[in-house]
């Protein structure tokens, strides 16, 4: 099996959780409801939690969503980063609160003397900063069309140059417990932007996508953006963006990291396409294994495939799966067949009872 070389990065701490080489790159995601409101904000995180989401980030608007992150971390287990934008005075609220983390814009919150303040404030509690350039924000708003043109041409090197400037205005007061992102909506924008950053510095990337549209285009534009950075092992944690649903977001994260043998979350189903040999229902089965595993702890390989006569070999390396006939199923392991005439509508349980049997 072929494996990535990540990058040297340094290793930062946000709570008890270790971002950058050679901890395991994280997934996180954002809450997607006013932190004020507690009791939703935490139903949500602990629900992300269940999905395997490893560091968090609520948006904090005001006075009153930084408070509440004092509350929010007494009933979730994992790392809070607050979102600042603009206003600096909530950023030393949230530090005030307990948050783990801060993620500060490099866009829109500027003044050095606030930074300052954030940024002792920061290394008094131990908790990380994140840098996390945009290319929205990164432009000034006041630029003239012409200029905005210009600046976009340079993006990914305005997005660096930047966010360095920020990084080394930071580190002016010993502060080192740095990570960094620089996300555009443009997935080549971002990947020359990351490729670039990770050349000159060693602190942890966090890598997204931003704005990456509803899931199908996210998907797509995540696993290209996302994914081919961590192919060449630039990645210390990610997040991917989707207009809808946080859960999704966490579980896209882990089948791009399990795409390129970097983590996985539960098992890995490998099913066929289905064509005309196809006599089952394969894409109902392939589905309901995946939502009974989900959460499942087992590493394995599963093989869904639709016809006996290719379906064992095409699925060689799966640990354990099906292949179907006319109303039976074939069970096979490491592409050997072991057991035959299976009627189809106990291949579920079949596969299960045989997980079970091997991971006991
Ligand atoms: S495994 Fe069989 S049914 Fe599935 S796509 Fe291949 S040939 Fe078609």
């Amino acid at each position: 099996m072929f494996t990535i070389k990540r990058h040297k990065t340094r290793l930062v701490t946000i709570g008890r959780v270790k971002v950058g080489s050679p901890a395991p790159v994280t997934v996180q995601s954002m809450t997607k409801v006013r932190a004020a409101d507690v009791k939703r904000t935490v139903r949500q995180i602990l629900e992300l939690e269940d999905a395997g989401c490893e560091i968090i980030r609520p948006a904090v608007l005001d006075m009153d969503d930084a408070r509440a992150i004092k509350e929010i971390r007494k009933h979730i287990h994992i790392p809070l980063e607050a979102d600042i934008h603009f206003a600096p005075h909530l950023a030393l609220e949230a530090i005030n609160a307990g948050t783990d983390g801060i993620r500060l814009n490099p866009g829109n919150l500027k003044d050095k003397n606030e930074i300052k303040k954030i940024t002792l404030a920061a290394k008094k509690r131990g908790i990380s900063i994140r840098v996390g350039a945009n290319s929205g924000s990164i432009v000034p708003r006041h630029a003239g069309k012409k200029t905005i043109a210009q600046m976009y041409k340079h993006m990914q090197d305005l997005m660096v140059k930047e966010t360095l400037a920020y990084c080394r205005h930071i580190e002016s007061f010993g502060f080192h417990n740095i990570m960094v992102s620089l996300k555009a909506s443009d997935v080549l924008t971002t990947v020359y932007a990351y490729r670039k950053f990770a050349k000159i510095s060693d602190y942890p990337l966090h890598l997204g996508i931003t704005a990456a549209g509803p899931i199908e285009t996210s998907t797509i534009k995540s696993a290209i953006g996302i994914g081919s950075l961590l192919m060449e092992g630039i990645g210390d944690t990610i997040r991917v963006s989707i207009t809808g649903n946080p859960i999704d977001e966490i579980k896209l994260g882990y089948e791009i990291l399990a795409a390129l043998n970097i983590r996985r979350r539960g098992p890995e189903i490998i099913s066929c396409p289905t064509c005309g040999r196809c006599k089952s229902d394969i894409i109902g089965t392939a589905r309901k294994l995946q939502e009974l595993l989900e959460n499942s702890d087992i590493k394995a390989k599963i093989a869904v495939m639709g016809c006996v006569v290719n379906g064992p070999g095409e699925a060689m390396d799966a640990d354990v799966g099906i292949a179907a006939g006319d109303d039976y199923a074939v069970l096979f392991k490491n592409g050997r067949i072991i057991k035959n005439k299976i009627p189809f509508k106990s291949v579920i349980s079949v596969i299960l009872k045989e997980l079970e049997s091997s991971h006991s």
